[in-house]
């Protein structure tokens, strides 16, 4: 079976899907985008990503190219054609086609793109083992909490992970503390039993996953605490761990060449694994 894609209001064979080149995305990464999770054809979470793109295209003055009803009808289509029912959605809006100029051209039509595909997360035999992340420094703008198109700092320290055989990067502010990863929220598990997380402000995109499992651990009484983490409380907490839409809850065992406690995955990231998945399946 071919893919489809949906390019500006045209369903297209995935291989034949092309944009301008002076669409604003391709030219100053002038977009934003968001990827829900499918599980038995429900988008999971979509109330939290729609709010999500709609903050990020208000936050940049991009006009949103369709309601929000219509933009579900459009991903609820893109995934019937792929006939996806597990997997995700990727959906991205662009300020659109401009002769280039960096100011906001005066007359624009915001462009979106909408792919779906059946993706596994990371193999269950990584989660059961728990991964290993490097630290980097953040390097990124100051406007993270947008969860913008511009990932090339996300790219570069993914590509250092990948080439140090780790899951991820840790990206490390100036103070020293610890923000996220290149593309997953980060997280620690005190002496004390707490579960700390960056707080929700510019230096962090808000994970959709980091919003469900800090539901799900205060539902079972766990004390979540927003606040900023160094990479030696880090390597010194009795667990770590990491969530994503792909990722979901994946726990962390090494942090460059620390291990976590006795470097196996604990048993609170076990047990939010475990009770985020649930969550997912509905
Ligand atoms: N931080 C960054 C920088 C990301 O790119 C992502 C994934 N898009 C996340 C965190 C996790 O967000 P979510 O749980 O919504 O997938």
């Amino acid at each position: 079976m071919s893919r489809i894609a949906y390019v500006n209001g045209r369903y297209v064979p995935h291989r034949q899907a092309q944009v301008h080149i002076e669409d604003r995305g391709y030219q100053f990464s002038d977009g934003i985008y968001e990827v829900i999770a499918v599980e038995g054809g429900n988008l999971v979470d979509e109330k939290w990503h729609l709010d999500r793109w709609d903050r990020s295209l208000g936050e940049l003055r991009i006009a949103p190219p369709m309601g929000r009803s219509a933009l579900m009808l459009v991903a609820r289509e893109v995934l019937r054609r792929n006939l996806v029912r597990d997997g995700i959605v990727y959906m991205q809006a662009t300020r659109g086609v401009a002769p280039r100029d960096h100011a906001f051209p005066k007359r624009s039509k915001s462009a979106l793109v909408m792919t779906a595909r059946r993706k596994k997360g990371p193999s269950a035999l990584l989660a059961e083992h728990g991964a290993k992340v490097i630290t980097i420094p953040d390097i990124r703008w100051e406007r993270c909490d947008i969860k913008a198109v511009a990932l090339l700092p996300n790219v570069l320290g993914k590509q250092r992970a990948a080439e140090a055989g780790a899951f991820e990067a840790w990206q490390v502010d100036r103070d020293g503390n610890v923000t996220e990863g290149t593309s997953t929220n980060a997280w620690i598990v005190t002496a004390a039993g707490e579960l700390v997380t960056r707080q929700p402000a510019h230096a962090i995109l808000n994970g959709v996953t980091r919003l469900a499992v800090i539901e799900i651990a205060r539902l079972r009484q766990l004390t979540v605490v927003e606040r900023a983490f160094t990479v030696a409380e880090a390597m010194a907490a009795r667990e770590a761990f990491l969530t994503s839409t792909t990722s979901a809850v994946m726990p962390v065992v090494r942090i460059d060449d620390v291990a976590v406690a006795d470097g196996a995955p604990g048993p609170i990231s076990r047990a939010l694994r475990e009770a985020y998945r649930a969550h997912v399946a509905g």
